[in-house]
């Protein structure tokens, strides 16, 4: 069998993602790699089909018990014999998987770091035919990270050891350069091919909400996205204590972890959680490390983290299995305060000398500041993430909540120049605050002691608000024409890139919202599902279906079936298991296992009527717009869509007469869609075409009134011609937060429209 086989048959995917193939052709070659892929990207899978492919046995060394577990599930899910070793089995347990393992029943064995020098494990490996070891979380071998694992520096010795070396393999989500070059020098990787695919997890949609009241916020979206899995991060033991309670109130099934609680407390928390019985989970940032929970479908930040590694890596345990998922920071600037707070009273570690201790206290403001950054930026969310990461940046995403608002550009050229020369007389000695209270004029006790309002800067800003002088730092900061100094009292100093203000032709901006946080709040949640609202309904009973199984057998729901998988399901609707395996995520051991219940469930709730869960033209448009991931789904759709068009060879074309287009009424303002639904009424359906949006949508730009961008999302611009017509461009969001645009016509344009239509 080749790669794509397996795969098919045993995980039910028709195609590998980016990189994954060639990392294992590589593997498969006898190579040596190491992978660095943000998760959720299917670094498994990259080890997993050569562990089949090989004739010997695959070592997946492993730091967390819960995700070695999850691990073991999902392949014996798929029908692939896997064991894992660790401290939760006992002796005899581990005794008993090594005599099944030496029989040779497992393809794949999973141990954690510790195991590798016991003497059960020398025992085995002394005998055993070892084709692969792949070392997951690799990072752990970095003293840079958090996630140390000082038996990991033990790996390198055990490789050499086996008698035959087997290929070694490496996988982290971390990307810092420390950590990479650490991972070459330790763990002994002969030559490794390097495979970095890109940070950025594009099903993924970032937003920062500048809100007073946070909890009403909260409380608000997770209502809204009730049968959803979501976690809400806070930053103390207090708010989330707060938080719980006051989604207990309100009758959401919530759980919490944070580091107050017991250990029976928090692991009883936990399950409720990853068994879908409790759908929210607040936590600390003490919750999250080695779960591997694939629909959680939001992340919601209570509280500002203290960094963008932590925010990162918190928001991204949204949507690991593909589907689009949401990460929203509630900001305050309290929680700058609070951050700081935290930083200044660290435990000290005792290890550290006193200078140590105070770099990484500076360390710790720097990550602090980005972060801050983050949460004020009007630039691509995205973008300012993935540049922060160090990689290359391209157009702005569209699918992030600055990309959704629009603007009001301000040019501030002159009054940064002010605010740089104030910077100055202070002698780049003062904080923030003194230079807005010079620039404004106070008369505050520091400022009149220290005589400055003697200073020829004093009051030259004194109309501006406080904020507003404020907004505009902050783009000098990030512009790097002020740096601000990284310990307890930072103060303002002029930056490498000052001088380019020097030049005329460079300009600052400051960017100001005019559609409120509000209104795109509540535009997602009038959004349209990405599923027919009948699709939906029948995933909720997918769903639970999937939850009744996950009892029964005791494992994670996520594991019998991801939420991408139900929603093909609601797409593709089998109505037999055979029909099954065209669903992504189901291959052969699943359909067997779990085939036949949900495609009964389908045919049950369908009552067999597949055009009724289909797509009509309207939505269809709409979700090819908002369609990020999920290749499968869209090529399905547009299958779907020829499949209805074969059938459909047989009408005769549309056509309107004048005497249909005199029954049409043009008033008000419409969408392109509900006028052509309005023409489409006109005519018999049975004998004849209808007149699609994506036809009409076409023709227009062919004829130079519209431009249609169909990449991610469709941008549709106007163009002179067009706006002349009467017609315009509103956005709407999708669903998944996503925008995407909605061709408007004014009276004028219908009439237009239809009279072309009829005479055509
Ligand atoms: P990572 O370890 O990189 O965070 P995982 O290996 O857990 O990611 O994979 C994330 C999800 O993506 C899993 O649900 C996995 O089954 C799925 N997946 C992996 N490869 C593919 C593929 N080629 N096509 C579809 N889904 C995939
Ligand atoms: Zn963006």
């Amino acid at each position: 069998m080749n790669p794509e086989m397996i795969l098919k048959q045993y995980f039910g995917y028709d195609d590998f993602r980016k990189g994954q193939r060639e990392l294992i052709d590589c593997i498969l070659e006898g190579k040596d790699v190491l992978g660095i892929m943000p998760t959720g990207a299917g670094k498994s899978i990259c080890y997993q089909v050569p562990a089949l492919m090989f004739s010997g046995i695959t070592i997946v060394i492993s730091p967390l018990i819960s995700l070695m577990k999850d691990q073991v599930y999902s392949l014996s899910q798929a029908g692939i014999p896997a064991a894992y070793i660790n401290s939760s089995l006992s002796d005899m347990e581990i005794y008993k998987t090594f005599e099944y393992a030496r029989q040779g029943s497992y393809k794949i064995l999973y141990i954690a770091p510790e195991r590798l020098d016991t003497s059960l494990f020398l025992d085995f490996i002394a005998y055993a035919d070892i084709s692969l070891v792949a070392v997951d979380e690799a990072h752990c071998v970095s003293q840079w990270g958090q996630d140390f694992r000082p038996s990991y520096l033990n790996i390198a010795a055990f490789v050499t050891q086996l008698q035959k070396r087997p290929v070694l393999c490496a996988f982290t989500a971390t990307a810092t350069s420390e950590v990479k070059d650490d991972i070459l020098c330790i763990l002994g990787l002969n030559c490794p091919k390097l495979f970095i695919t890109g940070f950025d997890r594009k099903n993924l949609y970032f937003a920062v909400k500048h809100v007073k009241k946070k909890k009403e916020e909260i409380l608000h979206y997770i209502k809204e996205h009730r049968n959803q899995c979501g976690i809400v991060y806070c930053s103390t033991r207090n708010n989330v204590d707060e938080v719980y309670e006051l989604l207990c109130q309100n009758g959401i099934g919530a759980a919490r972890y944070h580091a107050g609680m017991s250990k029976e407390e928090r692991t009883e928390s936990q399950e409720e959680f990853i068994y879908d019985i409790k759908m929210v989970m607040v936590a600390t940032n003490a919750f999250g490390m080695g779960i591997d929970k694939s629909n959680v479908r939001y992340v919601l930040h209570y509280n500002m983290p203290q960094s963008m590694e932590n925010y990162y890596q918190e928001a991204g345990r949204a949507g690991r299995d593909g589907e689009n998922s949401e990460c929203i920071l509630f900001y305050e600037p309290r929680d700058v305060h609070i951050n700081k707070f935290l930083i200044e009273n660290k435990e000290s570690k005792k290890e550290l000398t006193k200078e140590e201790e105070e770099a990484i206290r500076e360390r710790d403001y720097k990550r602090l500041r980005e972060m801050t950054f983050y949460c004020t930026t009007k630039e691509c969310l995205r973008n300012f993430i993935l540049k922060y990461f160090g990689e290359r940046t391209g157009a702005d995403c569209g699918n992030c909540s600055n990309c959704l608002m629009d603007y009001k550009k301000t040019d501030v050229t002159e009054l940064s120049r002010k605010i740089l020369n104030c910077v100055y007389e202070l002698k780049q000695h003062f904080g923030i605050n003194i230079v807005i209270g010079v620039l404004r004029g106070s008369k505050a006790a520091r400022i009149l002691e220290n005589g400055f309002d003697r200073y020829r800067t004093y009051g030259t800003l004194a109309e501006y608000a406080e904020s507003s002088l404020r907004q505009i730092i902050d783009v000098l900061l990030q512009e790097k024409m002020l740096i601000q100094t990284d310990d307890s009292y930072p103060v303002l100093r002029l930056g490498t890139d000052y001088l380019k203000l020097k030049e005329e032709t460079n300009r600052i901006y400051i960017k100001n919202e005019i559609r409120r946080t509000k209104e795109v709040a509540k535009e997602i949640s009038e959004k349209k599902s990405v599923l027919t609202s009948k699709g939906y309904t029948l995933f909720e009973k997918l769903r639970l279906l999937r939850i009744e199984i996950a009892k029964e057998e005791n494992i994670p729901p996520y594991i019998v079936f991801s939420d991408k998988t139900l929603n093909d399901m609601c797409i593709k609707l089998p109505f037999t298991p055979e029909e099954m395996l065209a669903v992504t995520g189901v291959g052969q051991n699943k359909k067997e296992k779990y085939g036949e219940r949900f495609s009964e469930l389908i045919l049950q709730v369908t009552g067999g009527d597949r055009e009724g869960y289909s797509w009509t033209e309207s939505n269809k448009v709409a979700s090819n717009r908002v369609t990020i991931s999920g290749t499968n789904t869209t090529k399905k759709k547009e299958s779907s869509r020829s499949e209805k068009h074969e059938k459909e060879v047989q009408k005769e074309e549309f056509t309107f007469t004048k005497w249909m287009a005199e029954r049409i009424q043009c008033e008000g303002n419409c969408t392109l869609s509900e006028f052509v639904g309005k023409l489409n009424q006109q005519i018999n359906e049975k004998q004849m075409k209808r007149l699609t949006i994506v036809s009409v949508e076409k023709k227009l730009e062919e004829e130079g009134y519209i431009y249609c961008e169909h990449q991610l999302h469709t941008a549709i611009v106007v163009k002179e011609k067009g706006k002349k017509k009467g017609f315009f461009v509103i956005q709407r969001i999708s669903q998944q937060g996503n925008p995407y645009d909605v061709l408007m016509m004014n009276e004028r344009a219908q009439r237009w429209l239809l009279e072309k239509v009829a005479k055509e």
